[in-house]
């Protein structure tokens, strides 16, 4: 059985009052971890910070990207090394905002990949689709495609514990998530690759996620579906109270 999980995403928001506000608004208010799996994904100057307000609750914590390389002379990366010492359990690679905007590629991403679990920790891989690629039926193939190079050179033990995230770029930050039917044809094809990658004893232990506008409105229909193990969330994970509310919608 694979645990469902709830991941915010709060990309280049908030200060370092604001977080502690959040921590202190959710604490005590969160399920266990057996049941629900929770954690937020910070801009890498609060992660420290983060760890240690939520040391005594069952909230993770994870960066939004990280560099490929533990410590060298890269001017303003962060390392994978440096976050895995700060106890960050998770990272996000791939998201669509670093492939569009900071021109990651998938080399790039899959390096990055490797470079998280080296350390210890475990990637959030996501994987987008534009709308041009879903109506020219490309979507299959790219979704695809970017599966396979995200998992090169990860083995089976690691693979095990991967965490995928099926976000069309399309349907983030717009308001309106994708149908619940396109939601299950992006995980289901994801898990797939998985299986074919590896096996299906594998593509059944990984968690795959849905993102894109989800909201305490949505997320029922959108965790029913059978291939999604749960939601990444950009904007609906900002405040206690919604946060709140997105995991107090028990499917
Ligand atoms: P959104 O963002 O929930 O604000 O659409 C999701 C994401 O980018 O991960």
């Amino acid at each position: 059985m694979r645990i469902p999980m709830i991941v915010g995403n709060w990309k280049m928001n908030k200060t370092a009052d604001s977080v502690e506000s959040f921590v202190n608004g959710i604490r005590g208010n969160l399920p266990n971890a057996m049941q629900l799996e929770t954690a937020i994904c910070a801009p890498a100057l609060f992660l420290e910070q983060m760890v240690d307000q939520a040391r005594d609750m069952p909230l993770e914590v994870g960066a939004e990207n990280c560099y490929f390389e533990d410590n060298g002379p890269f001017t303003g990366e962060t390392s994978p090394y440096a976050l895995s010492k700060a106890g960050v359990d998770f990272v996000i690679l791939g998201h669509s905002e670093r492939r569009k905007i900071f021109r990651e590629t998938d080399e790039m991403i899959n390096l990055k990949v490797q470079a998280v679990f080296r350390n210890h920790m475990r990637p959030i891989i996501c994987c987008d689709e534009t709308m041009g690629q879903r109506e020219s039926n490309d979507a299959v193939h790219w979704v695809v495609a970017q599966v396979i190079e995200a998992l090169k050179g990860v083995d089976e033990e690691q693979a095990r514990t991967a965490i995928i995230a099926y976000e069309p770029s399309w349907a983030i930050g717009v308001g309106t998530p994708a149908s619940p039917d396109q939601i299950e044809e992006g995980c289901y094809l994801i898990r797939q690759t998985v299986a074919d990658v590896y096996d299906d004893e594998i593509a059944d232990e990984v968690r795959v996620l849905y993102g894109g506008s989800v909201k305490p409105a949505n997320i029922n229909t959108i965790m029913q579906k059978q291939d999604v193990d749960g939601v990444l969330v950009g904007n609906a994970s900002l405040q206690p109270e919604s946060f709140l509310e997105l995991i107090s919608n028990d499917p």
